[in-house]
């Protein structure tokens, strides 16, 4: 049912699924010159609402500027496109994918003269790393590569090229018989997974590596941070955190729009606590998809209504 879906929004226009093509000498093609998001609507008691959509736009349009990709719609028609897109497939909950890139026009490394293309997709799609991974969790190994440095290209940008690198990381990790990868930075602490960030919990506090470590600034990162502060959590979200204080943490989880809140038990064959979700992961979690789905009046300014 992942294709149950007719429609992209490209461009200023609604467009057949099948139509939604580029060129194959598309700039973005050939050099990853493109930035995206990955959003979730839920569906809640008053219709299927986008959760924290401001914050999503707001990255998508930060992630382009490095790159001087001018987008030609406003936050306002992207919303409008966003929700209409929903409304015509008749979705109840989803995954958004606004995707921008240089298109087609000269092949040199410099996109100058390419036009920026934009496009959105949404289609149904249930939980990321499975729905037993977020009851039970997940085995992750520690990759072999390293994350991009933030003196490198500019890791709080989510640009479409730096994905390789997550490829990269999550295929050797499923090679070796784990479900995800945990990548650390160019300095050899831990950053986060290819598509998540990653908690630690010690002594019923939280830690999550600060910005500065090479990370994305995870919308879901913050949410958590925000949902664990309201539960009378401490949470240091300002630290690093070095490899050897996963092998004694009490409870890990990753943090993503796509992988929600999935607790780890295992780090490359090192049980995590007990090896199950830890009770503070639980109670984030479940704080957290009581809060998603609306099943509490509390944070209603996250939500944007179809
Ligand atoms: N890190 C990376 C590399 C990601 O791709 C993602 C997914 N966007 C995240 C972290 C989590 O970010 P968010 O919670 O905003 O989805």
């Amino acid at each position: 049912d992942e294709m149950d879906v007719d429609t992209i929004w490209m461009d200023g226009e609604f467009v057949d699924w099948d139509d939604a093509q580029v060129h194959v000498l598309t700039h973005g093609l050939h050099y990853g010159s493109g930035i995206f998001e990955g959003a979730r609507c839920y569906e809640t008691e008053r219709g299927p609402a986008l959760f924290r959509w401001e914050e999503h736009l707001e990255r998508f349009y930060d992630s382009a500027q490095p790159y001087e990709m001018d987008i030609d719609y406003s936050a306002a028609e992207l919303t409008e496109a966003t929700l209409e897109l929903i409304q015509r497939q008749d979705l109840s909950s989803c995954y958004i994918r606004p995707v921008a890139f240089y298109g087609y026009n000269s092949l040199g490394v410099s996109p100058e003269d390419c036009p920026t293309r934009t496009a959105i997709a949404a289609w149904p799609w249930g939980a990321y790393l499975g729905e037993d991974a977020l009851q039970n969790g997940i085995d992750v190994m520690i990759s072999s590569w390293r994350k991009h440095a933030s003196s490198q290209v500019p890791t709080n940008a989510k640009t479409t090229g730096l994905y390789v690198n997550s490829l990269l990381a999550g295929e050797e990790a499923r090679r070796n018989g784990y479900a995800e990868a945990l990548v650390l930075n160019k300095e050899g602490n831990v950053a986060e997974g290819p598509g998540e960030n990653v908690f630690l919990v010690r002594d019923g506090e939280l830690y999550t590596p600060g910005l500065s470590e090479s990370i994305l600034d995870g919308i879901t990162r913050d949410t958590v941070i925000t949902l664990a502060e309201d539960l009378g959590y401490t949470v240091h979200d300002n630290v690093s955190i070095s490899r050897g204080e996963l092998n004694t943490a009490d409870e890990l989880f990753f943090t993503g729009s796509a992988a929600e809140v999935t607790p780890i038990r295992k780090v490359d064959n090192v049980t995590i606590g007990d090896g199950s979700r830890g009770p503070v992961t639980e109670d984030v979690q479940s704080r957290f998809f009581e809060v998603v789905e609306r099943r509490t009046d509390e944070y209603d300014d996250w939500f944007e209504y179809v």
